[in-house]
């Protein structure tokens, strides 16, 4: 991998060679998305949808090119089923309030589980304020792999939706989204996968899921920040009641009556970040060209190596130790305070994340306040893993 592409990667905090490990927070861009973003605005930039103007249209091309990108990386049927939105919060709020609205009524469920980040908790409970639905949540054991027995008891007549994140922020676990979904069908319960933090790292093929709905944003893998994308099959989006109002979004518009166009333009009212959309799909043509199956190696080979030497370390505790986990390492040492932790590893010129990582109800199940947690992407190094651990131990013997 080039690390050219990530100039930034080459800059020094508080005079330290950057180290940066918090890539599920987000990633850092290559200079193929800035430029595409850049040529476009100085050559192409005009609205899409609406213009009969040659800039128009060249822009709208780009655009509906990109929602083509979008489609062939997690292998869509059609691009009616790709929806642009600012990003996973985005897609997760419009299913819990179009699917809410259209299909759920009091006393209605929906399964989450212990791990979700709050953006896959707080839009439901918004719903189950408005609609009186309930949220059923999926136990977890102390490897933080979820407990598929529970799963499968929880389903009952009243259940309407499954969303369970696909990987954890925090613990990195794989979850068995597969199995989920097939015994979520069996009971004729769609479901919707937070895909934030398994997009960028592996290849997902929303057809073999075969999930209903999946969400992921462009800023955690390569692309712009503000850009993000809901996967929906057609009959659920064709189904569902618009989330916003506004132009875009409508077929006709009367004082007495409108009526709506067709999924994916259902879901977007208003000017799409067009820009944004053409960086999200240069980033895709990024990673694709490297290849999802070596992205995932290489970091599954950084996570593997990255733990080994973490547990040299005495008083280390690591949290998340699935059989199936992905490229996040959460930890404490003995008893630092994590904020201590992470604001000298800065000083050392790490770039970690401490605190809940928006999962409370999850801390509150591993019974502490906050973790320190590193997250690798395609670029980062073995030689970047040494220097974060030789820094957890110079801080660790400050202590
Ligand atoms: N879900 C998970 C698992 C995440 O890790 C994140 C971000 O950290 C989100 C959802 C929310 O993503 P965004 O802030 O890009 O909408």
């Amino acid at each position: 991998m080039n690390r050219n592409q990530f100039p930034i990667l080459s800059r020094e905090v508080y005079g330290k060679p950057l180290v940066y490990l918090d890539n599920a927070a987000t990633t850092q861009k290559p200079l193929c998305v800035l430029d595409a973003m850049r040529e476009e605005y100085l050559n192409v930039n005009a609205n899409v949808h609406r213009g009969v103007h040659w800039m128009s249209q060249q822009a709208t091309e780009l655009h509906e090119a990109a929602r083509e990108t979008v489609r062939k990386f997690i292998n869509a049927r059609s691009t009616a089923e790709i929806v642009f939105t600012r990003g996973t919060t985005e897609s997760l709020n419009l299913v819990a309030s179009s699917f809410c609205e259209g299909f759920m009524k009091a006393g209605d469920e929906v399964i989450i589980s212990t791990m979700e980040h709050h953006s896959n908790i707080v839009p439901w409970q918004l719903q189950a304020r408005r609609y009186g639905i309930k949220l059923r949540v999926i136990p977890m054991n102390d490897a933080g792999e979820l407990d598929m027995e529970v799963y499968q008891g929880l389903f009952n007549a009243h259940t309407r939706l499954v969303s369970v994140a696909h990987v954890s922020n925090v613990l990195g676990t794989v979850n068995p989204v597969e199995e989920m979904i097939r015994i979520a069908h069996a009971h004729d319960v769609p479901v919707m996968i937070d895909g934030a933090q398994s997009a960028p790292h592996f290849a997902v093929d929303v057809q073999q899921l075969d999930c209903d709905f999946f969400a992921f944003s462009g800023h955690k893998m390569y692309g712009p920040t503000g850009i993000g994308v809901l996967y929906g099959k057609e009959e659920w989006l064709e189904k569902m009641p618009p989330y916003q109002g506004g132009g875009e979004m409508i077929a006709t518009v009367s004082f007495e009556e409108t009526t709506f166009e067709r999924p994916p333009l259902k879901f977007e009212a208003g000017t799409p970040d067009y820009i944004a959309t053409h960086g999200l799909a240069t980033a895709i043509n990024f990673m694709t060209e490297i290849g999802m199956d070596n992205i995932r190696a290489h970091e599954q080979e950084l996570t593997r190596y990255a733990t080994r030497r973490m547990q040299e370390i005495d008083g280390m505790r690591i949290f998340g130790t699935a059989t199936n986990k992905d490229a996040v390492i959460s930890f404490l040492v003995g008893n630092i305070h994590p904020m201590d932790m992470g604001t000298l590893l800065d000083r050392l010129g790490i770039a970690v994340r401490t605190g809940h990582h928006c999962a409370e109800p999850l801390m509150n199940r591993l019974g502490i306040l906050g973790t320190v947690r590193a997250s690798f992407a395609l670029y980062n190094t073995k030689e970047e893993v040494d220097v974060f651990v030789d820094g957890i131990k110079r801080v660790a013997k400050m202590f």
